[in-house]
């Protein structure tokens, strides 16, 4: 395929830089920051928050995303559309999730009181679920009769494959074979599901090749496709509508703690992937000035390239699958191979949205190792009885950190995106051989 129609990367050029204009819609809320201008707008026309983001796509391609982005804008309004949404939520998911105040856990860490918000209690035990029931309903709305997707861990695959049985629709996922052998147990949930699995056999034979693969075949048959990405990333208009999707999280969490303590948390702390479950729980309380927020990226085995997916913390603005971002790169704008134990944060990319907070410094981001996570892991099922995904145990690993140096009267939320159910033999396994 010529080089035009890939979606892969290309080095980072001055039309990222592109300055908006007017946002295309008024303010979600008038919370302000001190500078006057909120921080929860919709992205410019072009889709760029700040600097980042954007539509670098094939011409064919930015007529079909403006189609999606239409549909979305106009779906957001809509009362039926929302109460749709609203009410799978709350039925079918089982929101709202709740806020657990985890009394062991601070009282034996000593500082700030901790509350987890109980992503890991969704129907498929993850805050996936939450944005690819969006996408499927929006897929209806447009008339598209198919789910098309990628998978790393199968995870966003398995939530993709869920929301296409409950709706209706046909659903293809795309993977690469190595991933196919290491994830067996997710590709045999998307296939009893009744979603085809493709095995993408180029390049690593992992995520990226199969972001690749999956936006060929939408070249291909965007006239029954939707295309239903796995995080804030990609083309606009996805970053936006995943991370209104996700913004739940935030609603709620601000609602219930208000109503358990009477006031605004002081942190708020999530691991980052592509950054979905992250702007999930900020997105709300971004123009509270009060409110500190962190972002937990992998750092591996070591920051040495290859051996980690810390994309904010070691990468350099660049393109990627779409969108002007920060990236994992070489020197000529390949992205490198990342790496984590956490399948889900192993992306060279990230949200346009963080790299954007990053360069505001409304976010701080930090790492956290393998071997911490993998003993957050331990450490949270047996002070809690909760058993954490590996990805979400990498927030748990920061909060060790951080949660002792607090006064008792701090208040932090976490968000457990995911349960470890998924990651258990993989662990037994690790443990049983060190
Ligand atoms: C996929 C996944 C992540 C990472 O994705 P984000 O878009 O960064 O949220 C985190 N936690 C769990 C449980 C996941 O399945």
């Amino acid at each position: 395929m010529h080089q035009e129609n890939k979606l892969t990367t290309r080095k980072s050029h001055s039309s990222g830089a592109r300055r908006g204009s007017a946002p295309l819609q008024g303010e979600e809320s008038p919370g302000l920051q001190a500078g006057g201008a909120s921080l929860k707008l919709l992205p410019d026309e072009q889709g760029y928050f700040g600097k980042y983001g954007g539509q670098f796509v094939p011409p064919e391609l930015k007529t079909v995303l403006a189609e999606v982005s239409r549909a979305y804008l106009a779906a957001r309004q809509d009362k039926e559309f929302i109460n749709e949404y609203e009410s799978l939520l709350q039925d079918y998911v089982g929101r709202p999730s709740p806020l657990y105040l985890a009394k062991r856990l601070s009282r034996e860490l000593g500082g700030a009181q901790i509350y987890f918000k109980r992503e890991d209690l969704n129907h498929t035990g993850a805050h996936k679920i939450n944005h690819t029931l969006g996408e499927g309903l929006l897929a209806k709305r447009l008339g598209k009769t198919k789910l098309l997707a990628e998978t790393g861990a199968g995870q966003h695959g398995v939530a993709v494959a869920t929301a296409a049985a409950l709706l209706g629709l046909e659903c293809e996922i795309h993977m690469g074979t190595i991933d196919i052998v290491k994830q067996q147990p997710n590709v045999v949930r998307m296939k009893l599901l009744g979603a085809k699995v493709v095995p993408v056999a180029t390049g690593g034979q992992s995520l990226k090749d199969a972001v690749d693969s999956a936006f060929q075949t939408y070249l291909r048959e965007y006239d029954k496709t939707f295309f239903a990405i796995g995080s804030v990333v990609g083309p606009h208009p996805y970053p936006m509508m995943v991370r209104d999707f996700q913004a739940v999280v935030g609603r709620e969490a601000k609602k219930q703690i208000v109503e358990k303590i009477g006031r605004l948390p002081d942190y708020l702390l999530a691991c980052v992937g592509g950054g979905s479950n992250a702007i999930g729980l900020f997105h709300e309380f971004l123009d509270d000035k009060g409110v500190k927020m962190i972002g937990v990226e992998p750092s591996g085995r070591g920051l040495r390239p290859g051996e980690h997916a810390a994309t904010l913390s070691l990468g350099q603005p660049g393109t990627i699958h779409g969108m002007y971002t920060y990236l994992l790169q070489n020197e000529t704008g390949e992205p490198l191979p990342v790496y984590s134990i956490a399948s889900g944060l192993d992306y060279p990319g990230i949200g346009p949205i963080h790299a954007d907070l990053k360069e505001r410094g409304r976010v701080e981001y930090v790492t956290a190792s393998d071997d911490e996570a993998v003993a957050a892991f331990q450490y949270l099922s047996q002070i809690e009885g909760i058993i954490p995904a590996l990805e979400s145990s990498h927030a748990i690993a920061y909060v060790r950190k951080l949660a002792p140096k607090l006064a008792k009267d701090q208040v932090m939320i976490v968000n457990l995106s995911g349960r470890g159910d998924k990651d258990i033999d993989f662990v037994a396994d690790k443990l049983g051989t060190d």
